[in-house]
């Protein structure tokens, strides 16, 4: 099924542990510490995460956004933050319509993905199309 792709809503996998992979199931994509992409389902599928915006959400993920202690921010490895910003932009290309966002963007209780993703992006070419 083809979907209308309006959304692309970066994450973290909120643990610690690389080894634990438990949450992967809730992204299309996960960007590990080293990072490789795992693809974890196909753009064509729905994932719950979001019910407001899963219809038309790709919903994308770094490996951690938890340190040592517990507490949520931003763990991500120079070549995770990378590959995660290849990623987005291999996304942005095929699906133009879709405006990239934080998880924390459209829920302001979630501390996710850890970092300000508008904040992030702004400081790279090309220009992204980011949400309002
Ligand atoms: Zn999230």
């Amino acid at each position: 099924m083809k979907r209308y792709i309006k959304q692309i809503v970066v994450h973290s996998t909120a643990t610690f542990d690389p080894k634990i992979s438990q949450h992967y199931g809730f992204f299309h994509y996960v960007v590990e510490r080293n990072g490789e992409i795992k693809k974890i389902h196909p753009e064509s599928s729905v994932v719950k995460h979001l019910p407001d915006v899963d219809n038309e959400a790709i919903h994308i993920a770094y490996t951690g956004g938890r340190n040592k202690s517990g507490a949520l921010g931003d763990t991500r490895t120079p070549v995770q933050e990378e590959a995660l910003f290849n990623k987005l932009v291999a996304l942005s290309v095929k699906y133009p319509g879709a405006a990239i966002c934080g998880h924390n963007e459209l829920d302001a209780t979630a501390n996710c993905p850890g970092f300000s993703v508008k904040e992030w992006l702004r400081n790279y070419e090309p220009d992204l199309l980011l949400s309002a």
